[in-house]
C-alpha cells in the first residue's frame, strides 16, 4: 500500500504525518513547537529527525508540503518565512527530493489548507471554491476547476489586502484599511488598545472597555484577538464594536471575491472559527450586503481545523506524484 508523507512548517510549529493513499487516518504524527531563535536550519533538523522518527524503514511514494510563507511552486523555492528567519530562497522541494528520491510538491499554508479542505473537508464536491484563513493575518486559497488557481506569480487569492476602508489605518503592506488590517487577530488587539491608551490619557470616559481590561489585568500589551472576542461575548461594549468591525471589513472582502469570482462556496479557518456566532452573523449578512443579488454562495466553517495544512500536504502529494492521478 502506498504511503504519503506530509510535512507542515508552520509560523511556531512544525508536524509530520504518514498516511496510506485512500485511507482518512494519520498512521503515524508528530508535532514539535519552533524553538524561539528558530532559523531555516533548525526548523530542516527537527523536521528531518520528525521524518525519520515516523518513517522507521518504511518509504512514502510522496511528500506535500505546507510552507508558512510565499513559495514559488513552479520550482518549490521558497520565497521567505514572515516569522522564521533564513528561510530566504530555500530550495525546500529540491532538498527534499534529493533526500528521498521521490516526487515531492510544496505550497503556502492558505493554497494548501484551500488544496485540504477541497479534497478531504468542507470543500468536498465542490469544484469552485474560496478558502480564507483569519488568525495572525488573512490569507486566500482559491480552487479554480478543483486545481489550486495561483496566479502569475503565486500571488492570486490575496483577499487580506483587499482595501475595505480607503480612509481606515495603515497595514503592514503599506495601503490602508486592507481586510486584514481590521480583521486579523493581532490588529484587532491592536485596535482595541489604542482606543484604549488614547481614552487613559485623555481621562475620556466612555462605555465598554471594562471586561477587556479585567482579561489582562490593565496590561494592555496582553491583548490577544481571541480576548477581544472573549470579551465581546461577555458583553464587552469597545470589544463588540471592534469585533464588528473585523466581521464587515471580511464581510464587504468576501462579497467583492464573490463578484469577481463566483465561487460555489467561502470556507473560513483559523482564530475566527472561535469569534462566536454574532461574528459568523454579520460576515454573512454584510458579504450578502456587498454581492450582486444574482451571485450566490455559502459561507461555511472549515472543518480540518490544525490539520489542513498537513491534510493539504497530502493533497499535494498525491498531485505531484503522476502514480495517484486517479486518486
Ligand atoms: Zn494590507
Amino acid at each position: 500500500m502506498a504511503l504519503i508523507l506530509a510535512l507542515d512548517f508552520g509560523g511556531t510549529k512544525l508536524a509530520a504525518a504518514t498516511v496510506n493513499v485512500g485511507s482518512r487516518k494519520w498512521l503515524r504524527y508528530e508535532r514539535r513547537l519552533s524553538p524561539a531563535n528558530a532559523n531555516a536550519s533548525t526548523d530542516l533538523e527537527i523536521m528531518r529527525s520528525l521524518i525519520y522518527s515516523l518513517l522507521e524503514d518504511t518509504k512514502p511514494a510522496a511528500i506535500g508540503v505546507s510552507f508558512g510563507g510565499p513559495v514559488d511552486t513552479s520550482t518549490g523555492m521558497v520565497r521567505l518565512s514572515h516569522h522564521v528567519a533564513g528561510w530566504e530562497n530555500i530550495p525546500l522541494k529540491g532538498l527534499l527530493e534529493e533526500e528521498f528520491g521521490i516526487p515531492v510538491g510544496v505550497d503556502n499554508d492558505a493554497n494548501v489548507a484551500a488544496l485540504g479542505e477541497h479534497r478531504f473537508g468542507a470543500g468536498q464536491g465542490y469544484d469552485s471554491l474560496f478558502y480564507i484563513t483569519v488568525s495572525t493575518g488573512v490569507g486566500g486559497g482559491w480552487i479554480l476547476n478543483g486545481q489550486p488557481w495561483r496566479g502569475t506569480g503565486g500571488m492570486a487569492g490575496e483577499i487580506g489586502h483587499i482595501v475595505v476602508d480607503p480612509a481606515g489605518p495603515v497595514c503592514l503592506c503599506g495601503k490602508r484599511g486592507c481586510v486584514e488590517r481590521l480583521a486579523s487577530g493581532p490588529y484587532m488587539a491592536q485596535n482595541v488598545r489604542e482606543i484604549l491608551q488614547k481614552e487613559s490619557s485623555s481621562r475620556q470616559v466612555r462605555q465598554g472597555g471594562e471586561v477587556l481590561r479585567g482579561l489582562v489585568g490593565d496590561d494592555l500589551t496582553l491583548l490577544t484577538g481571541q480576548l477581544v472576542s472573549e470579551a465581546a461575548a461577555a458583553g464587552d461594549n469597545l470589544a463588540k464594536e471592534v469585533l464588528h468591525k473585523a466581521a464587515w471589513a471580511l464581510g464587504v472582502g468576501i462579497g467583492n471575491v464573490a463578484n469577481l469570482m463566483n465561487p460555489q462556496r467561502f470556507v473560513l479557518g483559523g482564530g475566527v472559527m472561535k469569534a462566536g456566532e454574532n461574528f459568523w452573523q454579520v460576515v454573512r449578512q454584510v458579504a450578502r450586503e456587498t454581492a450582486l443579488p444574482e451571485v450566490n454562495f455559502e459561507i461555511v466553517s472549515a472543518i480540518l481545523g490544525d490539520d489542513a495544512p498537513l491534510w493539504g500536504g497530502v493533497a499535494i502529494a498525491l498531485l505531484a506524484n503522476p502514480q495517484f492521478a486517479n486518486e
